[in-house]
């Protein structure tokens, strides 16, 4: 019975796999909104495996809710951060990763719903569409060179997150939240890591 139990679950899981590959019209939502479908959960395009690392980079709206802090009021309402609180925002919600807050800055917006050629382009080399006046990270699209080049530099971190989860999730989370992992006894702080 267990080992019955253990193989629907592989199958599951390698199910799973397989329709993230090609994701489905279901998947695409989610893609696009950052959330988990058919078994794999995504940030920024990206696929996250470690559940740990996604709840680490979700945000949390907060737009039109009471806020106690001066200082997170002032943020949201500029995309910016409460030092204080180290909270991140973007576009009405609340992160507790710098890395997240800087790609939701983003407009994602899907391969088959890019109409113009030259941000085609753009979006393949993480470059800029001179005629739209806007710069991609794959495909999310900053009209503010700022964001962009914030962006840029989250999405290598981001990557960083990804392959450290597969030995450590802890480390992964430490790299999107510059917090510190106590298991390998090392800290982060903007994608490069300090023993403790
Ligand atoms: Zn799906
Ligand atoms: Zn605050
Ligand atoms: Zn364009
Ligand atoms: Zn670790």
């Amino acid at each position: 019975m267990r080992t019955l139990l253990f193989v629907g679950m592989a199958l599951t899981l390698v199910f799973g796999f397989s329709t993230s590959a090609e994701a489905g019209d279901c998947c695409m939502k989610a893609k696009a909104e950052n959330g988990a479908c058919c078994g794999t959960a995504y940030f920024a395009g990206q696929q996250i495996k470690s559940a740990k690392l996604h709840k680490a980079l979700a945000g949390k709206k907060v737009e039109g809710k009471k806020i106690e802090c001066g200082g997170c009021e002032k943020a949201l309402a500029k995309n910016s951060s409460c030092h204080g609180c180290k909270v991140h925002f973007a576009k009405g919600k609340a992160y507790r990763s710098p890395v997240a807050q800087a790609l939701a800055l983003g407009h994602a917006i899907p391969a088959d719903h890019m109409k113009c050629g030259g941000c085609k382009e753009a979006a393949k080399s993480n470059g800029k569409c001179e005629g739209c006046k806007v710069q991609f990270v794959g495909n999310l699209a900053f009209k503010s060179e700022k964001h962009h080049a914030h962006a840029l530099k989250a999405a290598e971190m981001l990557e960083m997150a990804i392959k450290a989860s597969a030995n450590c999730e802890d480390c992964a989370v430490g790299i999107v939240t510059n917090g510190k992992c106590d298991g390998c006894k090392v800290a982060f702080k903007n994608g490069k890591m300090t023993k403790v």
